[in-house]
């Protein structure tokens, strides 16, 4: 459920018409929905409305400060995975208390923010992250809440780039190894709280099974911690909850929490999620103007100012997206192309082999469910600048990051110093 659509002719997100924001904004720009991403929060939220929860929207998938806030403002917490996501969700108005901490690779000054920060716990990866956050909290004088992330070993049935939750994945401790891990911390390590389990299988999961394969394992693992007199009060599901691009008829938010409920029934615990995708991905688009189009013998492109450094998905997973015209003045006529941006790589597409408008140069395209793993994961290849980002509010719209400029995109970058460069200078 989504707040984009057409009125008439024109394509709107909520109460403003994507083509005057596009005009105003330039292109690629993306934009957000105000209400789409709240009303996800809230059916996520309800879902679970009967036990005690907690949700922490996952940064990685949309890290806008004002996407952070708006889902802040609803009492969000957030799963991070740096430093630097630790440091938009404060600036955006996070409660450290709502705030877990996963990846597998957590370095020891982005362990020395967190515990500074106090977050709520660290979802600990490996045996060696558990000592480290150890020997950092207590060289700090500080405790540190712990999950261990357990690697349950269920398929996910997903990509094979964003399965996490297999034995072959660099996810995670196996239960048994978990088992040892938590005893040891118990009567080991005297700077650390075991708090949790945490278990996030992979993303874009369409089915529920998967979700109650791992919730078995997890609660198998959760028994068998109590009985070893450990007093676990957070388990944390992960997220990874699919959405609709094309055809998929993932779980509804409501089906999830009742399976989980029904798989929780009893332990006492506070559940806590981590969704990203299902939160802001159909709460975002892409919208580029045409440059050209050409017709070949074999193929016909669309050659758009967007790419894949813009949106990498349709690269990196093969991954659809709905094409939408932004005005719909073609009357029926149709062409099937590739929709491309103009990047020197013959993996950069939008759309391959697509049924869509007879667009012209200049038109806007709108790129659907673009919120998720979209502005987050694009990069300035090509030395192309990053797009703007918009969010809509009803009937306004604001700039919640600007387009980059030709200045920014060497901003950082220095001449080497040296001889020759001081021979240049004196010359
Ligand atoms: C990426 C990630 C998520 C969010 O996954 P979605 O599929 O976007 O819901 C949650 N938890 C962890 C540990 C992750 O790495």
């Amino acid at each position: 459920m989504h707040f984009f659509g057409y009125r008439g002719k024109n394509f709107y997100a909520e109460g403003v018409s994507v083509g005057k924001i596009a005009r105003e904004a330039g292109t690629p720009v993306y934009i957000y929905s105000d209400r789409t991403l709240k009303r996800h929060y809230h059916a996520f939220s309800a879902a679970f409305a009967k036990v005690p929860h907690l949700i922490c929207y996952s940064v990685k998938a949309n890290s806008n400060v004002s996407v952070l806030g708006a889902f802040a403002g609803e009492g969000s917490g957030f799963d991070i995975v740096s430093g630097g996501e630790l440091f938009r969700a404060l600036k955006a108005g996070a409660d450290p208390k709502k705030i877990v901490f996963s990846g597998v690779g957590k370095r020891e000054d982005e362990i020395e923010y967190a515990l500074r920060s106090r977050i709520l716990m660290f979802n600990v990866e490996s045996p060696q992250e558990l000592r480290a956050i150890d020997r950092i909290a207590g060289r700090l004088k500080k405790r540190a809440g712990f999950a261990i992330r357990v690697n349950p070993d269920v398929d996910p049935k997903t990509h094979p780039y964003i399965s996490t939750g297999l034995k072959k994945n660099k996810f995670g401790i196996e239960a048994a190894e978990a088992v040892k891990e938590y005893i040891y911390a118990k009567k080991s390590l005297k700077n650390v709280d075991a708090i949790g389990i945490d278990c996030h299988i992979g993303s874009q999961i369409t089915q529920l099974e998967p979700f109650v394969d791992a919730l078995k394992k997890t609660r198998e693992l959760f028994l068998t911690l109590r009985g070893q007199g450990l007093d676990i009060k957070y388990l944390d599901m992960g997220g990874g909850l699919g959405i609709t691009y094309d055809q998929e008829a993932p779980p509804h938010p409501s089906r999830y929490g009742e399976a989980v409920i029904e798989g929780t029934k009893g332990l006492g615990v506070t559940l806590i999620f981590e969704p990203g995708r299902s939160m802001v991905g159909n709460a975002g688009i892409l919208v580029a103007r045409v440059l050209y189009t050409k017709e070949g013998t074999q193929k016909n492109f669309v050659i758009v100012d967007a790419a894949m450094n813009d949106l990498a998905r349709p690269s990196l997973y093969g991954s659809y997206h709905a094409v939408k015209a932004v005005k719909d003045a073609y009357k029926g006529a149709e062409v099937t192309a590739d929709v491309v941006g103009p990047i020197c790589e013959s993996g950069d597409f939008l759309a391959k082999d697509r049924i869509i408008p007879r667009v012209k140069p200049g038109d806007y395209i709108a790129v659907m469910s673009a919120g998720a793993y979209g502005f987050s994961m694009s990069s300035n290849y090509n030395t192309r600048p990053r797009a703007a980002e918009v969010m809509v509010k009803g009937r306004e719209y604001s700039v919640i990051r600007e387009r980059e400029t030709l200045k920014d995109l060497i901003r950082n970058e220095r001449f080497v110093k040296g001889k020759a460069a001081r021979k240049k200078k004196r010359a």
